[in-house]
């Protein structure tokens, strides 16, 4: 950051008074601004034994296949922007959502929250963030052409979790 967004005046980086890290400091109108990480959240939509995935139309992974997830908007829950997601990026409704993993990938400043849910009956189709849907059966998955090593553990581990036909909850962290 380099000036403040609220007065327009360049901003310092420095440790404000009882704080214990450098901020983006504004001096003309002495704004804080804080930066936290980003909020992630996505589906693993389900439908007669098969896994919708998304093939990305946009960089970063262009090209690669993901489950539907995007940043938590402001004032939405959960549970919400997963399924805006989901409708954004598949045009399919999702219901019965159930948290499953929380990834945290402190390196890039990001936290994943993944939802199991169930597809609605209607057929779907891609936004514009997308190239094309389709629906995996875990054998069918392309493990090797998956976007995101975040997206391709919670997975990993919700294939492993559906043989065994438990789901219990899971924290993962992304190196
Ligand atoms: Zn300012």
């Amino acid at each position: 950051m380099n000036y403040c967004p609220h007065c327009g005046a360049p901003v310092t980086s420095k440790i404000p008074e009882a704080d214990d890290r450098p901020r983006f400091v504004c001096e003309a109108c002495a704004a804080i601004h804080y930066q936290n990480p980003k909020m992630v959240v996505g589906t693993i939509p389900e439908t007669g034994g098969s896994i919708l995935l998304c093939r990305r139309a946009i960089e970063p992974a262009r090209d690669k296949w993901t489950l539907p997830a995007g940043y938590l908007e402001n004032g939405e829950t959960l549970q919400e922007g997963a399924a805006r997601e989901t409708l954004e990026e598949a045009g399919y409704q999702v219901s019965d959502l159930v948290p499953y993993a929380i990834a945290n990938i402190a390196s890039i400043n990001q936290v994943y929250i993944m939802f199991r849910c169930s597809l609605a009956d209607s057929a779907g189709a891609p936004g514009s963030e997308s190239l094309e849907i389709k629906l995996f059966q875990p054998p069918e998955i392309p493990w090797q052409e998956l976007a995101f090593r975040s997206i391709r553990e919670v997975l990993k581990l919700y294939c492993q979790d559906r043989e065994e036909g438990k789901f219990p909850f899971h924290m993962i962290d992304i190196l």
